[in-house]
């Protein structure tokens, strides 16, 4: 039976079983960082899919409220203003979000940048520190 390197598919030195290229290739490391970013672009994707149910929800409440609003001719003070403050917050995670799944599996600042009108460099500037926030439930 011939052994190969599960990251580069080398074949590997005979004697101790090894699933990964002996130093110095850096098989081993490159796995680990595989299964790392597989792991965090999971849970930002879980964030987005999360955010999204909430929007879809507030907007069906706020589609109530206003045919409500609108059907009895009267809303109450700020009404509008408390709905709409809502979907500021969750579209800017959203944006996070997106941008953070986007950077897991290594999508440049410029491809990030773009579809926002940003540079890379402006990119990279509102959103190189970016981190998870939301809290998707890990399911252990
Ligand atoms: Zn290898």
């Amino acid at each position: 039976m011939e052994d190969t390197c599960a990251w580069c598919g080398a074949g590997l030195p005979g004697g101790r079983r090894r699933r990964y290229c002996p130093r110095p290739r850096p098989c081993r490391q490159e796995a680990y960082r595989e299964r790392r970013r597989a792991a965090a672009a999971l849970r930002a994707r879980i964030a987005l899919l999360q955010i999204s149910r909430e929007i879809r929800a507030r907007c069906e409440a706020l589609e109530l409220l206003v045919a409500d609003a609108v059907g009895n001719e009267r809303a109450h003070a700020g009404m509008h203003s408390t709905a709409a403050a809502d979907f500021q917050h969750l579209t800017s995670e959203l944006v996070r979000c997106a941008v953070i799944a986007d950077r897991e599996v290594s999508a440049t600042w410029e491809q990030i940048g773009r579809p926002h009108g940003l540079s890379a460099d402006a990119a990279r500037a509102r959103y190189g520190r970016a981190r998870l926030l939301w809290p998707p439930p890990m399911p252990e």
